[in-house]
């Protein structure tokens, strides 16, 4: 596997882990899932020696996306799957049964499955992974997937929201566990993980079939 720059900024009431990606030696950087202090980001790249070049979503709850077009400004593409994008423009018919205040996004744009993004210097997948939201993606990038609240370290998404679906998260559970056991995990919150010790010790995934 390929050397990857990565960095997390997690300091926030959620714990929601923000996570900085790029090509080793680059100087761009992805963002995925800006929730909260775009200032405190802003430094952690400043520091890291990388530009943000775009921002990618899981999906549309605020602990993930609120700040996103805070940093994104002008010039930078915000990237959600469309049932999530929803949440920027009509929160009602998004239903996500709390309040979900989200910055307003300038260039938000569509991703669907299986679409293939380039960004500093690395290529990710778009996975449609819906269950959380109806628009929960996951992303790919050599063997590492960057989970959101699909899968954490010893435990799961929730399914329960309004706009949720038990039956959707299951499938999207069933296309986690078939990857590779040696696939690294980037979870939405909590430590990294791996496939494999997912599959062995979380409790929550034992019953996916
Ligand atoms: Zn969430
Ligand atoms: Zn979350």
């Amino acid at each position: 596997m390929r050397q990857m720059y990565q960095d997390v900024f997690d300091r926030n009431p959620f714990g929601t882990n923000c996570w900085l990606l790029g090509a080793d030696g680059g100087e761009d950087a992805v963002l995925v899932d800006p929730g909260f202090e775009p200032d405190e980001l802003r430094a952690v790249m400043e520091r890291d020696g990388r530009r943000p070049t775009a921002i990618l979503l899981t999906h549309a709850h605020l602990d993930h996306a609120s700040v996103a077009g805070v940093l994104a400004g002008d010039d930078l593409p915000v990237f959600v799957h469309e049932a999530d994008a929803v949440a920027f423009e009509d929160i009602d018919a998004w239903n996500p049964g709390f309040d979900n205040p989200l910055e307003p996004v300038k260039d938000l744009r569509r991703v669907g499955h299986g679409d293939e993004l380039s960004f500093a210097g690395i290529s990710i997948g778009v996975r449609h992974t819906p269950g959380h939201t109806p628009g929960h993606c996951c992303f790919v990038t050599d063997a590492t997937v960057i989970s959101g609240d699909l899968v954490f370290a010893g435990s799961i998404g929730r399914s329960d929201f309004p706009n949720s679906s038990p039956e959707a998260m299951q499938a999207s559970l069933r296309w986690f566990l078939s990857r590779d056991d040696a696939d690294v995990v980037l979870p939405g919150h909590g430590p990294r993980t791996t496939v494999g010790r997912e599959r062995s010790s979380n409790p929550f995934l034992v019953h996916v079939a």
